[in-house]
């Protein structure tokens, strides 16, 4: 089976209401691959999810950055995926660096997410990716099957999940490597071959619209999560490397 390309583009917590409604009418005009080529996903923050779900052209869709790891309740602060359903949102980013590193979200605690996720019916572009400390202490095999590992503990069906293999040192810094052979090889091993054949593996980390098409290029991309990339025009580009 094959693996359609997939664009995520993460927008973080970035944005006002006027600037989401500039970025949406950007992204209705482009010309891009249909979506038989290429399934384009963006992240809003939570505040700007219905804006963006209502006046988004219909073949892009949306994605949480994140959501509870488990019903909703006596959790402040906290969006649950029952909630993410009943707006009709599709997608959900979890594991996300940045949350794992400010935030303390631990393996075991993205693997809950993700299997809770998955169990209320939404969608997962799962994150995964070292540091540049674990990097230099050549611990990046261990870390990403680490974290790999403790999200497939909690699921079985991979069907619905996006594996975004993020390498923290490249994320924001114009530096972009490439490891997801390796990913791929750990789910042959451990998972399965024909979940290592169907699971999409994207890349993240400083992908923009100079380097977007060279990187789609390579084995194994079966395409990006954009962070600053994709609050610009050049989003555009990205979606348009599918090709
Ligand atoms: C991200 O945060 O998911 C990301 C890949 O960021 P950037 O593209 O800005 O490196």
């Amino acid at each position: 089976m094959g693996r359609k390309f997939f664009v995520g583009g993460n927008w973080k917590c970035n944005g006002t209401s006027e600037e989401v409604k500039k970025i949406v009418s950007t992204l209705n005009a482009a010309e891009v691959p249909s979506q038989d080529v290429v399934e384009v996903v963006v992240s809003p923050p939570f505040v700007f999810l219905p804006l963006v779900k209502s006046t988004l052209r219909s073949d892009f869709h949306v994605a949480a950055q994140n959501c509870w790891v488990k019903k909703g309740g006596a959790y402040t602060g906290e969006v649950s995926a029952e909630m993410l359903v009943n707006l009709d949102i599709p997608w959900v980013i979890l594991g996300h660096s940045e949350r794992r590193a400010l935030l303390g979200e631990s393996n075991e605690f993205v693997g809950d997410k993700v299997a809770y996720a998955l169990a209320q019916g939404l969608k997962v572009i799962a994150c995964i990716g070292e540091t540049l400390e674990q990097r230099e202490a050549g611990s990046t095999v261990d870390v990403v099957a680490a974290q790999t590992k403790a999200i497939a503990a909690k699921i079985s069906d991979w069907t619905n999940v996006v594996l975004a293999y993020e390498p923290v040192w490249a994320i924001g810094t114009g530096r972009s490597p490439l490891l997801l052979r390796l990913r791929k090889k750990w789910l042959e091993t451990n998972v399965s071959p024909q979940v290592a054949a169907s699971t999409r593996i994207i890349y993240g980390g400083s992908v923009n619209g100079g380097n977007c098409k060279e990187l789609a290029g390579q084995p194994d991309v079966d395409g990006f999560l954009v962070g600053g990339a994709s609050l610009k025009p050049e989003f555009i580009d990205i979606i348009k490397s599918a090709e």
